[in-house]
């Protein structure tokens, strides 16, 4: 090649997502995690308003509207919040706010792969942490693999694509051990789905973790996925480094507007965690019938043991419209990842993962 690229980007494969992405309804799309509900109706009257205010003008670097919004809803100071263009490219920013050649990033074997990429392309090293037996994150295990090279750790709860979470207390005893000058990555993308007594107050803790980054996102429960829309939640001296490498207008004003009118329909967002309960509940029901055994999940997915090599029932699956995705992509070759579609997907999805094993 006549262009010599960073070393870094050696190991890297193109960051392009392949495949089926079609986004006529022709798929039921259980790829990919997105909202089965769509979004809040509240955002189209907000959308329409911003063709008014005119689309050539640069959007709002600070991303006022919305700041104000997620301060009041998580009660947080509103200098504790960075936004990205996505939650993913938080991850990125991350790294290039943090890492340096040769720092280390301790996570565990089996989780969200942009934290990878962000990592390797900077120059970082991974340091994957086996999951215990049950495939749910070995916090222990992730504390005894930090070094005096370890830069961050990186903990998704609840993890995706396994959905298993860990509780308040876990979650307490582990931030504890961590040393003070690595910081902690916690990805709550999924905690809005959680199905449990109470889930770990995160937000609670950053008064006495100033290492502690959580991260959220508006593509999940609030079906904002084409928005691209996430944010960060860090006290003021992390939130102000990382700000360093932020685009300056990273999040467009249609998507602002989208996110302040979906942050406060909580109706929707009931609505749909409700449903996702319910269709988890039919969604094991049938497995336990069948005999496959799966993660309990808190999240929208479940991830599936087929006990075999999965490869040629996703395929299978995709010829009857429903697009899974392979657990090859995330280490598991005989699992696969479904998202928790509405109840009518569910029951499709069952008829026809039924006729693809016969
Ligand atoms: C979906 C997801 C995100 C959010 O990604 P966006 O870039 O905001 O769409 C972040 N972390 C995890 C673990 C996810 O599954």
């Amino acid at each position: 090649m006549a262009y010599k690229p960073r070393g870094a980007l050696d190991g890297l494969e193109e960051n392009i997502v392949t495949g089926v992405w079609d986004n006529s309804c022709k798929y039921h799309r259980l790829m990919a995690n997105e909202n089965p509900y769509g979004c809040s109706a509240l955002i189209k009257e907000a959308l329409l308003k911003t063709m008014e205010d005119g689309p050539s003008n640069y959007p709002d670097g600070y991303t006022t509207a919305l700041r104000m919004a997620v301060s009041k809803k998580y009660g947080i100071d509103k200098d504790e919040i960075l936004f990205g263009n996505g939650t993913d490219e938080i991850i990125y920013m991350l790294g290039k706010a943090f890492i340096e050649p040769g720092d280390e990033v301790v996570m565990p074997e089996i989780s969200f792969t942009s934290y990878i990429s962000s990592c390797l392309s900077m120059g970082g090293k991974l340091v994957s942490v086996p999951m215990k037996d049950d495939l749910s994150v070995d916090l222990d295990a992730v504390l005894a693999s930090v070094t005096d090279k370890t830069k961050y750790i990186v903990v998704v709860n609840p993890n995706n694509p396994t959905g298993t979470v860990f509780c308040e207390k876990e979650q307490y005893e582990f931030l504890k051990k961590v040393p003070k000058d690595v910081l902690v990555i916690l990805d709550e993308a999924y905690a809005e789905f959680y199905m449990g007594e109470s889930f770990p107050d995160s937000y609670s803790k950053l008064k006495e973790f100033k290492n502690l980054i959580i991260l959220k996102t508006f593509s999940k429960i609030y079906g904002l996925a084409s928005f691209r829309v996430g944010f960060m939640i860090a006290n003021k001296e992390i939130i102000s480094l990382v700000s360093r490498v932020k685009n300056a207008f990273n999040v467009s004003t249609p998507a602002m507007a989208a996110a302040v009118a979906a942050i406060n329909d909580s109706k929707f967002t009931e609505m749909v965690s409700e449903n996702n309960s319910k269709c988890i509940k039919y969604l094991c029901k049938e497995l336990d019938e069948m005999g496959y055994s799966y993660t309990p999940t808190h999240t929208s997915f479940i991830l599936i043991d087929i006990k075999k090599d999965a490869a040629p029932l996703v395929a299978a699956l995709s010829k009857k419209a429903y697009l899974v995705r392979p657990g090859s992509d995330f280490g598991l070759k005989n699992y696969i990842r479904v998202s928790i579609g509405t109840m009518e997907q569910m029951e499709g999805f069952v008829k026809a993962f039924k006729e693809c094993l016969e």
